[in-house]
């Protein structure tokens, strides 16, 4: 090997190593997408978590989930912390019941509860299904739930927003939640005042993965 062909030879090595750095780095820091499941906690804390499929208090009366964890698909998420941004202004929280549900969690609802008012067919799949949906509520600044006429899951029509025999609070907190809700892009779902989703976009396709519990 001539000196030339040395210099080259080390050269070429340095180049390379720089390259695998970079491209190290750069994955690294890939800016999340909008299609991604992501876990809510990391990224922001100011959610009150009551993930009810996680106990035996919910309709199935069983515990079908490992643990308490509210995954979504990224944009899911960055809507949702805007509207709790806009709802901490006014002194509240969001509480969420429900977030990312596999699909397998679908089937068993529908087993039970095989009536589309209140339970997305699992042949098509439920928004919750695709990271696109949150089951929610407001909380004060003492953490006491508000008012909303009937409790979470409660399969009846005075949980639709269409029923207007209840108290003036109870109105004016779906209203709340309803407005800010809306304004940041969710849509609500008519018979039950606790569902907000986000219109179905390509990528948010029916998913059935379990998330790790180690954490
Ligand atoms: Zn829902």
């Amino acid at each position: 090997m001539n000196i030339k062909s040395f210099y080259f030879f080390w050269f070429s090595i340095l180049m390379s190593l720089t390259l695998q750095a970079q491209s190290t780095e750069k994955s690294q820091n890939q800016p999340v997408h909008d299609t991604t499941f992501v876990n809510l906690t990391e990224y922001s804390s100011a959610f009150i978590l009551d993930l009810r499929y996680a106990t035996e208090n919910n309709f199935l009366k069983a515990k079908v989930y490992d643990c308490a964890s509210c995954y979504l698909r990224f944009k899911t998420v960055k809507k949702l912390i805007e509207a709790q941004d806009l709802l901490k202004e006014k002194g509240y929280k969001i509480k969420l019941f429900d977030c990312y549900r596999p699909l397998d969690v679908q089937k068993k609802m529908w087993q039970i509860v095989p009536n589309p008012i209140y339970v997305a067919d699992p042949a098509k799949g439920s928004i919750h299904n695709r990271g696109g949906a949150v089951d929610i509520t407001l909380v004060d600044v003492n953490g006491q739930e508000l008012d909303m006429g009937t409790e979470f899951d409660y399969f009846g029509s005075e949980a639709s927003h269409d029923y207007l025999k209840l108290k003036p609070e109870v109105l004016k907190n779906r209203e709340m939640l309803r407005n800010v809700m809306v304004q940041v892009g969710f849509k609500m779902f008519q018979s039950e005042w606790w569902h907000y989703n986000l219109p179905v976009e390509p990528g948010f396709s029916v998913a059935n993965f379990k998330w790790d519990c180690k954490d």
